[in-house]
């Protein structure tokens, strides 16, 4: 795979090539993130998608049956040993007919990719397959990665199913879901608690991977992203190969959005798909890094040269004014998305756009997705309130196919399902940050006896 495979600065006026065995975070010339580049003249591409149905018959085979290597043809930096899988991406594609109302949308016409279907109950699986493979290429012995709790599951997951292989993850304090911080410490990896939020964690995770020689899984490395394709794939074969209008993704470090660019700048390289969907990326409004420098600094990628110097007075702005990022919504509770360059890309390639909303509209969305028979997380709920939003300002029409990727399972932030069901007015605002649960479904609490029973049953709609 050698030379067929290696890594390279994103930056056009730089594009230095690094080797597929070098361990790095970033270009060592220009600072810029890596890529993994092909040659695909030398590799054998399938000449249409259809050909992966063909994996469906041979799934007694974990990599045929891993719902990322079974497209390995499109993510082909590893040598089919060397393949790493837990089971990862065995993910629905469904319609949601009540979701796409309450979003204002054709009720045929909105499709969930129910992410949290993965082992660990989030998409970072996806991404995990590909960069413990590129570990274990490597011979990486410790793996260690920040996290707002579903990048630390997954690596702890994917660390405790191989074997010699250590996982270190750095969290901020009191900012992890209870779930994630729950599966960190079952599967058994040194969790560290910091004291500070997400964006202290990723700046000390990678001062340490430098120093110590400790192999990084944050998306800053390349191999993940080069997982986190797959989702695209899944979504294409899921619509019979044929490409949505609109993919809408939430925005937290901004690595999914870059994969999704990637995955679809190359399906149009090798002629396998005819034409790119429009993608948007939803920020919650407590951070919305993305949100604020596309759209009203209006940076763009600028086929690599964007401006640089209006990104870093951005965030200089943010450092000056002690603004950190703040939502119910943990998993996108960022302010220093590590990709940002990379997305911006995604953003010209896919003709994107990007949106933040609140965290009211969040936790509604969400109670309306459950409702359809989906749990999911808060984040990922973020995406059906900016179709809302994006179908408000007429941006989406009415009739496009949308696929929304709901990103993680809703048993990952029990505490804030519970909170908006269970809490009302102050105590609401105090749980969770909100007013008003539109949707919520209160538990009915009754004295132990058949008439209080019989009375709260006829009192409620619908069952007696
Ligand atoms: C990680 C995560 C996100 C954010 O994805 P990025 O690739 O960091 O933008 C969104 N939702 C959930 C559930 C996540 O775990
Ligand atoms: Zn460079």
């Amino acid at each position: 795979m050698a030379d067929t495979a290696w890594q390279q600065c994103i930056n056009p006026d730089c594009a230095k090539k690094y080797d597929l065995m070098e361990v790095l975070h970033r270009c060592g010339e220009c600072g810029e993130l890596l890529d993994v580049q092909y040659d695909w003249d030398q590799l054998p591409v399938p000449g249409s998608l259809e050909f992966f149905e063909g994996r469906w018959a041979t799934r007694g085979n974990p990599v045929d049956f891993s719902g990322v290597w079974r497209f390995r043809e499109l993510i082909p930096f590893a040598s089919v040993a060397q393949l790493v899988t837990i089971g990862e991406g065995q993910t629905l594609l469904r319609k949601a007919p009540n979701v796409a109302e309450y979003a204002g949308h054709s009720p045929e016409k909105l499709y969930l990719q129910y992410e949290g279907l993965n082992p660990t109950g989030s998409f970072k699986d996806n991404g995990m397959a590909g960069a413990f493979t590129h570990a274990g290429m490597v011979g990486a012995k410790v793996v260690a990665c920040a996290s707002t709790g579903n990048t630390s599951a997954a690596v702890a997951a994917f660390a405790a199913a191989q074997r010699g292989i250590r996982a270190v993850v750095f969290i901020g304090s009191g900012k992890i879901a209870l779930g994630k911080l729950s599966q960190a410490l079952d599967y058994g990896a040194l969790t560290i608690e910091i004291d500070g939020d997400f964006d202290d964690a990723m700046a000390r995770v990678q001062e340490v991977s430098r120093s110590e020689g400790i192999y990084l899984m944050n998306s800053l490395n390349p191999f993940r992203l080069e997982g986190q394709k797959a989702i695209m794939y899944r979504i294409l074969e899921g619509l019979k190969w044929e490409p949505p209008d609109w993919i809408i993704v939430p925005g937290g470090n901004l690595g999914n959005s870059s994969a999704f660019g990637k995955a679809y700048m190359e399906l149009m390289d090798l002629g396998l798909v005819k034409r790119v969907p429009r993608l948007a990326v939803i920020n919650a409004a407590g951070a919305n890094t993305l949100t604020s420098i596309y759209n009203t600094v209006g940076v763009r990628w600028d086929k690599g040269r964007y401006d640089r110097e209006k990104v870093d007075a951005f965030y200089s702005e943010l450092d000056a004014g002690g603004i950190r990022a703040h939502t119910v919504a943990s998993a996108i509770e960022i302010n220093r998305p590590v990709n940002l360059s990379k997305c911006l890309r995604a953003l010209e390639v896919m003709d994107g756009v990007t949106r933040e909303i609140t965290d009211q509209a969040i936790m509604d969305a969400k109670a309306v997705i459950a409702r359809s028979g989906i749990g999911c997380e808060p984040a990922s709920a973020a995406t059906v309130a900016g179709l809302k939003c994006l179908r408000e300002e007429g941006v989406i029409g009415p009739d496009e196919t949308v696929a929304a990727v709901l990103t993680g399972h809703h048993l990952k932030a029990p505490e804030a399902t519970i909170a908006y069901h269970s809490k009302e007015g102050a105590g609401l605002v105090a749980a969770i940050g909100i007013e008003k649960a539109a949707f919520g479904n209160r538990p009915v609490k009754v004295k132990n006896n058949i008439n209080d029973i019989l009375r709260a049953l006829r009192e409620s709609e619908g069952v007696l």
